[in-house]
């Protein structure tokens, strides 16, 4: 996100919901749609300049299918508001004051600020990892022996997800 010197200035600057979406698709894209299915070039842009659809798998698609912003009917605009809020306030902001500030429910501020924390830990929400990616996964749970013998079920070794939670990391070398 560019750099605002005050809330002002970003309400100013994306006064409509149409300049925030092209913002968004400038600094996804860097004006080169590309098809977030299965990554081709090729892709088709429909009249109203929202949706989009791969030459190759055919999947439709906006720019904000794959990123944080999936999935929701916030519009832009709070969400840009948001991660200013967020990056203003050092010591965090809670859901009930990102709710008064952008009028939404609490539901939805924890919604939102449960997707930015995600982002800025992984730094991920505007491209795919490339380059060398290493992947490691572990299985989270006690062990059996451990457990009181009316909990103990058989065959639950290793790599079993009945009695334990997979989880699986990603990251980027360098
Ligand atoms: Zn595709």
């Amino acid at each position: 996100m560019e750099k605002f010197s005050n809330l002002l200035e970003l309400t100013q600057v994306f006064n409509t919901e149409d300049k925030a979406l092209k913002h968004l698709k400038e600094i996804r894209w860097y004006g080169k749609p590309y098809c977030p299915h299965c990554g081709h070039k090729k892709v088709y842009e429909f009249k109203d300049s929202k949706l989009y659809k791969c030459a190759s798998c055919r999947k439709k698609f906006t720019v904000t299918v794959g990123t944080i912003f999936e999935d929701s009917k916030i519009p832009l605009i709070k969400w840009f508001i948001s991660i200013y809020l967020i990056n203003s306030h050092k010591k965090g902001i809670s859901s009930l004051q990102l709710s008064r500030d952008i009028s939404v429910t609490q539901k939805t501020a924890w919604f939102i600020l449960h997707r930015l924390r995600l982002a800025t830990r992984t730094k991920s929400f505007n491209e795919p990892l490339k380059n060398t990616v290493e992947a490691d996964e572990t299985y989270i749970g006690g062990k059996e022996r451990n457990k009181h013998l009316s909990k103990r079920k058989k065959n639950t070794q290793g790599r079993c997800v009945e009695t334990k939670t997979p989880v699986l990391g990603l990251v980027e070398r360098n």
